[in-house]
């Protein structure tokens, strides 16, 4: 037997109310199940107790007496039985608690009936018989402790109705036991309720046990349906790649094809006057080569993650305006008219991305539409800002609507030619929302136009448009020492101009050897702004590891011109891809100082 209490074995860190109060349930089911299952057997036994008992005292007593005890005894524990059977069928059904309280009244009822053995036959029988009597209705008791299987109120029931009657009976019989009878019985009954008790504990402790383990499964179960979608996700990425690369290798050999053919033609000294229609034609399969490459090459980068979002407070219906007047003369010579509805918004993101989403969806829209309007509009929505691009064109079936954000998906375009576009607008336009987490979505229907909507989260309020602003214009690059390494002399000037403009101290060198020297003379720098490729060869994430072997670390920021997803892999500070905005290289260098600084 040990001493310690119910709660130590239940696991309480970090327990909550409602957890606790589950568990207290579980474990009563628990109880409530493992006796039921015990009772279903117990009509047998308690058959056999009665036989047991008439043996002793059949020949003292009265026959109709004997049967009737023997009778309502095994009722008792027959009614229990049946009790145990139709239970057990609707056990998830019934409330625990009252369940375990009809338990306990059955175990006091069938108590009672073995008790009364006592109270009947005691005074009828010879010493030894009742000695022989009371020694079995003692015995029951501690024969309840596995049947009541770690409940201690069932135990304390059923024992109480038997030994409290025959410890009465024995003090009526021998007055002068009394007080012994009384201590003897009291003593004997706490015991068994105690080792009850610490079965209770091991249930407690097998069902917290079940428990933990039970969570640790659905926390296993959790992980590998998370670890199942990013592979069904991986796989995705990898069959998409791999269809973009089939269309794509397609999609170029078309055309490549096709230059061939007219570089034969040419080479036939062909009549000169079909050279204006040859020439025309190559212009145009050079122009949607160039347009193909463009996009593989923006969505290699979108998707390897190269393109790094520069957020910075813009005024999307400035931007967007902007981008409409480029647009004017197009929708002139198509009389199309361009109609702007455009809400002062203003958001803190990156207007690069937010500038190729509305070229993008401009594009198409004056592609797809012969007559009528494109109508472009900004506007807020419940603390969102919306851009919307709607135009009267042929509109989208509800089927594709989803399809043509894929990678080469075209409608009407079977024959992949690249004078209708190569399909992958759309793509970059989802790609880029993905980065600045906008949402994009389409309402169209065929014949009756399309309108295409941009959410943005990135709204800045005027108090916070302000901080931003306070931030742009703060001093945080004044004193610093700066050097840049380009091997273009203008791009040398240029910077030198600029980082002029900031207060900055400026360094320039041109080559590895003039960096080396320039180390070599003046130290580390706060910050060092390199091309990543430079004349020579030494590249500039070589040359920084260089350096910072020999002269150890300092904040380094490249730049780079650079789409190669193998070359861009390498690298491992910083980048910036040009051409570069002032305003994202100042924040980016402050950024990287305040890194190395952490
Ligand atoms: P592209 O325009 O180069 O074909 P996109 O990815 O931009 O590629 O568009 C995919 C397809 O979606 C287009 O081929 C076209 O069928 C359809 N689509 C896109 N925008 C519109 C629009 N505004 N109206 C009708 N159809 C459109």
């Amino acid at each position: 037997m040990n001493g310690s209490t119910v709660d130590e074995n239940v696991p309480q860190f970090g327990q909550t109310k409602l957890e606790s109060v589950e568990f207290e349930l579980e474990v009563l089911r628990e109880q409530n199940q493992l006796h039921i299952q015990v009772l279903k057997r117990m009509p047998v036994v308690q058959l056999l107790l009665v036989l047991g008992i008439a043996l002793i005292v059949f020949r003292a007593v009265e026959l109709r007496v004997l049967v009737g005890w023997g009778m309502l005894t095994v009722a008792a524990e027959c009614l229990r039985a049946a009790y145990a059977v139709i239970t057990t069928k609707r056990i998830d059904s019934l409330g625990p608690d009252s369940v375990h309280i009809q338990l306990i009244l059955l175990a006091a009822m069938a108590g009672a009936s073995v008790g009364l053995s006592s109270v009947l036959f005691m005074a009828s029988i010879s010493l030894p018989n009742q000695a022989l009597l009371v020694i079995i209705l003692f015995a029951m008791p501690a024969a309840g402790v596995s049947v009541a299987a770690s409940s201690r109120p069932i135990l304390a029931a059923y024992s109480l109705f038997i030994l409290a009657p025959t410890s009465f009976n024995w003090a009526t019989l021998y007055p002068h036991h009394t007080y012994t009878v009384a201590g003897l019985t009291s003593l004997y009954w706490f015991f068994i309720i105690s080792v009850a008790a610490d079965g209770e504990q091991l249930l407690r402790r097998s069902v917290a046990i079940r428990r933990e383990r039970d969570r640790a499964v659905k926390d296993l179960e959790r992980k590998n349906a998370k670890e199942s979608a990013a592979a069904a996700k991986a796989e995705q990425i990898s069959l998409s790649r791999a269809r973009i690369l089939a269309t794509a290798s397609h999609d170029l050999r078309q055309p490549l094809h096709a230059l061939s053919v007219y570089s034969a033609v040419l080479a036939s000294n062909p009549a000169p006057d079909s050279l204006p229609e040859v020439a025309c034609n190559i212009d145009r399969l050079v122009r949607s080569l160039g347009d193909l490459l463009h996009g593989l090459l923006d969505l290699s980068r979108l998707s390897a993650g190269y393109y790094v979002p520069e957020r910075q407070r813009i005024s999307l219906d400035r931007l967007v305006d902007g981008i409409c007047n480029e647009y004017q003369s197009n929708a002139d010579n198509k009389r199309v008219r361009l109609i702007r509805r455009l809400e002062h918004v203003r958001l803190f993101d990156d207007p690069i991305a937010i500038a190729r989403i509305t070229r993008n969806l401009l594009d198409n829209a004056f592609k797809y539409t012969d007559q009528g309007h494109v109508f472009i509009g900004t506007h807020r929505l419940d603390g969102s800002a919306v851009l919307f691009v709607e135009d009267t064109g042929k509109g989208i079936p509800l089927n594709e609507q989803n399809r043509i954000f894929e990678e080469f998906y075209q409608l009407d375009n079977p024959e992949h030619d690249h004078g209708n576009g190569v399909g992958l607008g759309l793509a970059i336009i989802q790609r880029l929302c993905e980065l600045v987490g906008a949402q994009i979505s389409l309402v169209s229907e065929p014949g009756a136009g399309s309108r295409f909507s941009v959410l943005f989260n990135s709204v800045v309020t005027e108090s916070s448009w302000n901080r931003v602003a306070m931030s742009a214009n703060s001093t945080r690059l004044q004193g610093k020492r700066i050097y840049v390494i380009d091997d273009e002399v203008d791009i040398l000037d240029g910077m030198r101009v600029l980082l002029n403009l900031w207060d900055v101290q400026v360094e320039m060198a041109d080559s590895p050897e003039a960096a080396g020297s320039l180390f070599k003379q003046s130290g580390i720098p706060d910050l060092l702004i390199v091309d990543l490729r430079l004349r020579g060869e030494v590249n500039g994430f070589e040359l920084v590891t260089r350096l910072q072997q020999t002269h150890g670390q300092f904040p380094v920021l490249v730049v780079t011109g650079e789409t190669s997803v193998e070359f861009l892999d390498q690298v491992d500070f910083p980048l910036l891809h040009k051409p570069i905005n002032p305003e994202i290289l100042y924040n980016a260098a402050c950024r990287t100082i305040d890194s190395l600084q952490r």
